[in-house]
């Protein structure tokens, strides 16, 4: 089997009956962009920032941030890269980031409330991003998203920040694409309300499950519970997809559970366009899918919908895959 998904590996990411969807790299550092070369991946719909701030002993700036970016860019060669704002806070903290001490880090100032909080840091990340976006295809992803009001404040300081850059005479993509990451179940609930102010969605199920399952993502004793097949996770994602289509925007995933061959048959059953994963799932990932074919993968989406259990869904996707 092994053998067979490295045959797949750089082929399209199809279904036995020609259905085709984008298959992603997430990547955390620059390191990586050897492994994401010869990945499979046509893109990098998820590029964690944090490194940029974690192991360093203060905020890099705005120079020392665009090379990184651009250097990225470059390496992928034309393959769009889409970079998160920095999701510093929850559990990712930032030692020397002068922030309050928090009972609950990951229900406190986090992700986009961090950074439309502090908008000097996050000014200087945007600029960065924005000047790499002038070296090939960018996009803008905002993490943590809550309300219509963080979207259209951050949207706000892009446009702002545009501007600067347009008195410094720096260049950038003018149409830079802008997204935002379902993470928090008010935003899957919203996605209707938040889908018309940008150009996509990418769902974060290691997020979005903590949230909804009210269970910390970190916590041994609650991972019964952290579990994105959980009829009540794939609730969320089912109407975030569908109100993404809706509104005429395309969706991805970049949380872990897109990485998943169990969960690949409900994902594509339920629409999802992009799945954006380890570069190590791709061949496994892209194999699974050849097997499977759109109307039984639809057939099962609307079925798990209805079942009551996490292992429910699990069981049923497993009889797709003649597992
Ligand atoms: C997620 O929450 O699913 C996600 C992709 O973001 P992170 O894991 O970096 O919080
Ligand atoms: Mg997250």
């Amino acid at each position: 089997r092994r053998a067979r998904a490295e045959a797949v590996r750089t082929l399209p990411a199809r279904t036995s009956d020609g259905h085709e969807i984008r298959v992603a790299a997430n990547m955390a550092s620059v390191e990586e962009l050897g492994v994401i070369a010869g990945s499979g991946a046509q893109e990098v719909g998820l590029l964690r920032t944090e490194f940029l701030f974690m192991h360093h002993d203060s905020a890099p700036g705005e120079d020392e941030q665009y090379e990184v970016y651009r250097t990225i860019v470059a390496g992928l060669s034309g393959r769009p890269l889409t970079v998160r704002t920095a999701d510093i806070g929850g559990d990712k903290p930032v030692p020397y980031m002068d922030r309050p001490p928090e009972a609950n880090p990951n229900l406190g100032w986090r992700g986009l409330r961090y950074s439309l909080g502090v908008p000097e840091f996050f000014d200087v990340q945007l600029a960065a991003i924005l000047r790499a976006s002038a070296h090939g295809p960018v996009r803008i992803m905002f993490p943590l998203v809550s309300t219509l009001h963080e979207v259209k404040a951050a949207k706000e300081r892009l446009r702002a920040v545009m501007k600067k850059l347009r008195a410094r005479n720096l260049a950038f993509d003018e149409n830079v694409e802008v997204g935002l990451m379902i993470e928090v179940p008010a935003a899957a609930e919203m996605a209707d309300i938040l889908a018309p102010e940008v150009d996509f969605f990418s769902i974060g199920t290691n997020d979005l499950t903590q949230y909804v399952m009210a269970a910390d993502r970190a916590n041994a004793k609650v991972q019964d519970l952290f579990d994105p097949f959980n009829p009540a996770v794939l609730r969320m994602i089912a109407r975030s997809i569908e109100a993404a289509h809706e509104a005429g925007i395309w969706i991805g995933m970049c949380g872990a559970m897109a990485g998943s061959p169990v969960a690949a048959p409900i994902l594509i059953g339920l629409g999802l366009d992009e799945f954006s994963m380890t570069p190590s799932d791709i061949a496994e990932f892209k194999l699974t899918l050849s097997g499977l074919s759109l109307p039984a993968c639809r057939d099962l989406a609307v079925d798990v919908l209805k079942l009551s259990s996490a292992d429910a869904v699990r069981d049923r996707a497993n009889v797709l895959l003649g597992r």
